[in-house]
């Protein structure tokens, strides 16, 4: 992987292909954003880059230095990932003694620390002494999608770059060369919020079985009373569907909720995000107000970014089903 094959993200691209031009590449940096758009893939290029034997700015990918960071076979190039869900002080011990030891076969040393928001305060301080004085051939670059959690005082010693999610036209895009249809990549991309990863991991028959249940939870919704007879008895209500597939879930229901406002609004159906469900939504567009179908779909955003800020996923849905009698001001 190159830069050229990082979807999106060009001011960061831009900002890393120029250090890596003069040189200057900070030796803290931190990588910010939401999951999926090419976080960590970015920081194994800069790595590459660093160490490539044909190009200064970029990997070339064929030399020994460019393929052995792919396979994961460069001794001076090292990630980090949480153990049991927490990066240890061992492990930041570990990362500093190596940092002070000179590049055994590249030019440059980097450390990926990937899920840095894991670090346990010991751990954070233990980094932060290498951050106050980092030698200069070794490089730090912390990767989160919650960076709320990282210390104030490691932050201050980084090169901050925040990532955006990857656009949908992008995703789109990308999935329509990978051989989908053009409408099934709409849907897609829509529902991955800019998470690339995702989209590229999803299998259709997935996609469509989400979609169905977020219709049925929809019509639950909009049926009066029949939530809680939906909640008893609802396979995909109970706990055990994991958090990714909820989002998923509610992200589908979100593009019902504005495909009803096109409908209701009388605006182009070819800007429908589900096109197929065009003849359901028509039927049930008169039974909604405007006001309505605005309030559930703040309900929905709250609930999928308290996921994105790792919020209690049960309090979110007792905050989202329980005053469901809120719901029925149809
Ligand atoms: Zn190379």
């Amino acid at each position: 992987m190159a830069f050229k094959d990082i979807v999106g993200n060009d001011r960061v691209k831009k900002i890393m292909c120029k250090a890596l031009q003069r040189e200057k590449v900070p030796n803290s940096i931190l990588f910010c954003g939401q999951e999926g758009v090419g976080k960590k893939e970015l920081a194994l290029v800069l790595a590459k880059a660093m160490n490539c034997e044909q190009k200064k700015d970029d990997a070339c990918e064929i030399c020994a230095s460019c393929r052995a960071i792919h396979t994961g076979n460069f001794p001076d190039v090292l990630e980090i990932h949480p153990e049991k869900n927490k990066i240890k002080i061992e492990q930041m011990r570990n990362l500093r003694h190596i940092a002070y030891l000179k590049p055994m076969v590249g030019r440059k040393r980097a450390f990926i620390v990937v899920e840095a928001e894991k670090m346990t305060g010991e751990a954070a301080n233990s980094l932060l002494k290498i951050l106050e004085e980092p030698p200069l051939f070794s490089h730090i670059i912390l990767i989160t999608h919650n960076p709320f959690l990282i210390i104030p005082t490691i932050k201050s010693r980084c090169q901050i770059l925040n990532f955006s999610p990857v656009s949908r036209e992008d995703i789109e895009k990308i999935l329509v060369e990978k051989g989908y249809e053009s409408e099934k990549a709409k849907i897609i991309s829509l529902l991955v919020r800019g998470n690339l990863r995702n989209a590229l991991s999803l299998e259709w028959e997935e996609v469509e079985d989400r979609r169905k249940r977020a219709w049925q939870l929809f019509l639950s919704l909009i049926g009066k009373g029949n939530m809680a007879f939906f909640l008893r008895n609802y396979p995909f209500s109970q706990r055990a569907l994991v958090k990714e597939e909820w989002e998923q879930v509610l992200e589908i229901l979100s593009s019902f909720c504005r495909d009803l406002i096109l409908v209701k609004e009388k605006s182009d159906v070819s800007l429908l995000i589900n096109p197929d469900y065009r003849e359901e939504i028509s039927k049930i567009e008169r039974l909604l107000s405007l006001e309505w179908i605005i309030h559930c779909l703040e309900k929905i955003d709250y609930v999928i970014s308290g996921f994105q800020k790792n919020l209690n996923v049960n309090l979110l849905f007792s905050s989202f089903f329980s005053n469901y009698k809120e719901w029925e001001y149809v």
